[in-house]
Parts: structure tokens; C-alpha cells; sequence
């Protein structure tokens, strides 16, 4: 993405476009995937970035706050930033970690119980949980 798209893209969510913000933004967002705040902040000093990891912990929390990334929360130790926003589903590797992204059709909903009274459904999203096939 060029930092012209980067800039439209804040706009369009409205986030603040600060040099640290962007670049931070520009780890996640360079392709479709889930990192952690750790892993963020690891690929952006091997780039020989400065920025805190209390900024990117904060800027991560804003942009999904915000709808520019989505938040995956896989348990309760791991919080996961997702490039792709549009609706899909999960597979989660208990072993490893990972989230590897099913797409939305791939999956078929035939019904959910009665929603809680006063609520609408929002959206469904999946996590299949896996592991090694060891025998
Ligand atoms: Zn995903």
C-alpha cells in the first residue's frame, strides 16, 4: 500500500495518521494475516523502527476500536490483529498459535438458538480449533 492509501485509509476510519501510527499500520496491513502486539512490535525493530511497544499496543487497540483491523480474541492470553475486516472464520492452531483464515462460504450456519431478548445478531464467526494429528 502507498502512503497516499494509508492516509485515505486512516481517513476513511478516522484515525489520526501520526508517523508512529503508520507505521505500525504498514506491518499488519502489508498482507493478509494475524499478528500479535509482540509480533508487531518484533518486526518493526528489525526494521530498525523506534517505536514503543506501548505505542503499538495502543495504536493496534485504536485500529480495531476503529474497524481497521479486526480483533481476534483467541483465548485469554492471546489477542490476535487481523489484516482482513470483512467477515470470515478461523482455524486456530493450538499448538503453534496460528490463525489460518477460513472464508466466509466455506462455511454453512443452519441455526442459532433465540438470540437474547432485545438483541440481534451482529455476526457469527468460528474458531476451529486444531492440533497435530500424531495418531
Ligand atoms: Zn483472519
Amino acid at each position: 500500500m502507498s502512503r497516499a492509501e494509508f492516509l485515505a485509509k486512516f481517513d476513511q476510519f478516522g484515525i489520526a495518521p501520526t508517523p508512529q501510527r503508520l507505521e505500525v499500520a504498514s506491518i499488519l496491513l502489508d498482507k493478509p494475516q494475524h499478528l500479535s502486539a509482540d509480533q508487531v512490535f518484533e518486526k518493526l525493530r528489525e526494521k530498525g523502527s523506534k517505536v514503543s511497544k506501548a505505542t503499538v499496543y495502543n495504536s493496534l487497540n485504536l485500529f480495531g476500536k476503529r474497524g481497521l483491523v479486526k480483533e481476534c480474541l483467541v483465548d485469554s492470553e492471546r489477542r490476535l490483529y487481523d489484516s482482513r475486516v470483512e467477515p470470515h472464520h478461523h482455524y486456530y492452531d493450538v499448538e503453534s498459535g496460528q490463525l489460518t483464515d477460513i472464508t466466509a462460504d466455506d462455511i454453512e450456519i443452519l441455526g442459532l438458538p433465540a438470540l437474547p431478548e432485545g438483541t440481534v445478531c451482529d455476526g457469527v464467526e468460528l474458531i476451529v480449533r486444531v492440533r497435530s494429528d500424531n495418531g
